[in-house]
């Protein structure tokens, strides 16, 4: 097999996978929440269980251009867990955003929101429409201060890096941006090739495995829970025909699973 993996420390998991080589680092500790809050009241379970989310981003190696996925909340935290690989936070040339919230953006700025880029030479990946609604009055109407400043700076300084997707394309070489929306709208999965099978992030696709094994049951900690769960079975579907290796933001840490070729 042409995968290896191994922690280094409990905030880096190192992986390599079809000569694609990573590392999911670590943001935040474990979360514990309960199933029954994230059913509706037709599907609640006995006995309720209790989920442990993982919070997570992820740095890339793929073919040979430094990546990240998702920034985490502390931009100056995420950056020397960079550093213990050997990467300089400058040396990130692309940054794949999965959706905007805080625990997935703050990070993109320094001082958890307030400073300047954490990743100065990058270019930054999103949805085109979420994009617009970053420019639109109405989106920070109803925003908690933190988040409207976040947004606001965030917008500015990314403003002449940015490349936008709309529908399933590719946006840099091998890197294929998958609208998956219903978690939050506009958020995105994305696809890198390798040189077996592909590496598949799906950002907050599913918060937790049992999501995935549940095709059927909506989340309704997600902004379109009916939405989501056609995003779990594309991306699944996608994942088991392709064989990828999946990672997912919340899923237990390290945040890695196969759904595809040798999945159980
Ligand atoms: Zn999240």
């Amino acid at each position: 097999m042409n995968q290896t993996a191994k922690s280094i420390d409990d905030k880096l998991h190192l992986f390599s996978h079809g000569g694609t080589a990573g590392a999911v680092i670590r943001i935040l500790p474990d979360a514990s929440r309960s199933l029954n809050e994230m059913l509706p009241e037709d599907l609640q379970q006995t006995p309720d269980q209790n989920l442990k989310l993982a919070y997570t981003c992820c740095y890339l190696n793929h073919r040979d251009r430094n990546i990240m996925i998702d920034a985490g909340i502390d931009g100056d935290e995420v950056a020397a867990s960079l550093s213990e690989l050997g990467v300089a936070a400058s040396d990130i040339e692309l940054v794949c955003i999965t959706h905007v919230d805080r625990d997935h953006v703050a990070g993109l700025l320094l001082q958890i929101g307030d400073g300047e880029l954490t990743y100065s030479n990058a270019k930054y990946v999103l949805d085109a429409g979420l994009w617009d609604d970053l420019h639109k009055p109405e989106t920070y109407d109803s925003l908690p201060k933190h988040l409207n400043r976040l947004f606001q700076r965030l917008k500015d300084l990314i403003e002449d890096r940015v490349i936008l997707a709309s529908g399933e394309s590719a946006v840099a070489e091998g890197i294929t941006f998958i609208p998956a929306s219903g978690h939050r709208p506009g958020h995105a999965a994305y696809e890198f090739a390798t040189d077996g099978t592909p590496v598949l992030h799906g950002g907050d696709a599913a918060l937790h495995p049992l999501f995935f094994e549940h095709l059927e049951w909506p989340c309704i900690v997600d902004t379109d829970p009916v939405g989501a769960v056609e995003s779990r079975r594309m991306l699944l579907e996608r994942a088991k025909e392709t064989g990828a290796l999946v990672l997912g933001t919340h899923l237990p840490w390290p945040g890695i699973s196969f759904y595809g070729a040798g999945a159980s």
